[in-house]
């Protein structure tokens, strides 16, 4: 059985790499101003890149004891694995699980009054959902919309409910990775109204404790701005909140997906590669056949578009990417050989390739890429 799974490693695998967690994780902590502590997003799997791969480095390597997700299944999964930390659910949860947040000590954002005073309702006796407040200055999504006169009266009524304990107040930004001027505008108005709200708060003597906006984007080019804890995400993972516009510090990719040849063959001009006949070869061609395919999350949108990385070479993929396989043309590398590694994003000799530059080639983000690769690949910790 053994022998059997490292076999089957041979397929497609997910490196990750925890030296590179850590010193991205150093990095991104030197780019927040003094007194704010660091809250590690690793919702979603920890962006992909597998919970327990990451988790041992995270809590004994850097000293994470503020995580953030989107929801209680991910909450309660982190406290299963022996998280003693805090841990903030980002996006809603039911009021009916008030029980589970109280039992595994979970904090909720909470999106509205209604949503609170539900909470609160559902809350066993003689406890209290812990909370941190959502507030909607710009963003459009979760949280307390208005004046801030009108946001605030609705917070003066949430910290009086009963079962419910306020402990934060936060925003998020929408477009703080951008360096367009009215963009920088929006993002510091963002800000101001929090900070506004938080003024307004004190004034009616209204405690709730931490205070934060800070994602990725803002603590990398909004450096000035400060709260008591960055809910820092996908810089962690070494990857760019925005690939176009360089990063302060130099991170890098924690994770690198890997696979296999399986079969060379050599055919001569004029045959047709692939499902769709999309690509025909124009010379005599050594077609190399990997296994991954858009099953294992490599996007099938990057048919004829992105190339790979064997023996230290580039090599394009040739035709439509497959369920389990694609092909790639290795006639201009030197003795590729049946289980040769394909890196399909990572390093390779001298050469790398980013899950951000695939991303690019589709119009998405190296956020979509890493996250969406699928639960059939095994993630593999590197250390060293
Ligand atoms: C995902 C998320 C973050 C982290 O964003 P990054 O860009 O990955 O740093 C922070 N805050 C909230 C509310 C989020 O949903």
């Amino acid at each position: 059985m053994q022998n059997f799974k490292k076999e089957s490693l041979r397929r497609a695998w997910a490196e990750i790499h925890t030296d590179r967690l850590k010193r991205n994780a150093e990095k991104c902590r030197a780019l927040l101003p003094e007194g704010v502590e660091m809250m590690f997003v690793v919702k979603a799997n920890g962006y992909g890149h597998g919970i327990g791969n990451i988790l041992p480095c995270l809590e004994n390597d850097c000293g994470a004891d503020w995580f953030a997700v989107s929801n209680l299944v991910e909450a309660i999964e982190l406290r299963e694995l022996g998280v003693a930390g805090e841990i903030l659910i980002l996006g809603y949860t039911p009021p009916k699980n008030a029980p589970e947040l109280v039992e595994y000590d979970i904090i909720q954002a909470v999106t509205d009054f209604d949503h609170a005073a539900a909470l609160s309702r559902e809350c066993p006796v003689g406890e209290k959902v812990r909370c941190h407040i959502a507030a909607d200055t710009g963003m459009t999504r979760i949280g307390l919309r208005g004046e801030i006169s009108e946001i605030a009266d609705s917070i003066e009524k949430i910290v009086k409910l009963p079962s419910l304990s306020v402990e934060g107040l936060f925003t998020h930004l929408s477009v703080a990775d951008s360096d367009a001027e009215s963009d920088i505008e929006y993002t510091e108005a963002q800000i101001e109204k929090l900070a506004e709200l938080k003024r307004e708060l004190n004034r009616r003597m209204v405690i709730v404790g931490h205070f934060h906006f800070l994602n990725s984007a803002g603590a990398a080019y909004h450096p000035n701005a400060r709260g008591d804890l960055a809910r820092v995400g996908i810089m962690l993972y070494g990857l760019s909140p925005n690939s176009a516009l360089p990063l302060p510090v130099s991170l890098e990719p924690v994770m690198e997906l890997k696979s296999a040849v399986s079969q060379i063959k050599k055919v001569e001009a004029g045959i047709d590669v692939s499902y769709g006949r999309t690509f025909t070869t124009k010379r005599e061609t050594s077609v190399a056949v990997v296994t991954i395919g858009y099953a294992d999350g490599y996007p099938r949108l990057l048919s004829g578009k992105a190339e790979v990385l064997v023996r230290g070479k580039h090599a394009p993929i040739i035709g439509r990417v497959c369920m389990d396989q694609l092909m790639i043309d290795v006639t201009d590398i030197e003795g590729v050989a049946v289980g040769d590694v394909v890196t399909l994003f990572g390093t390779d000799g001298d050469e790398i390739i980013t899950a951000d530059s695939l991303a690019e080639l589709i119009g998405t983000i190296g956020y979509e890429i890493v996250c969406g690769i699928s639960p059939r690949v095994p993630r593999i910790t590197v250390e060293g």
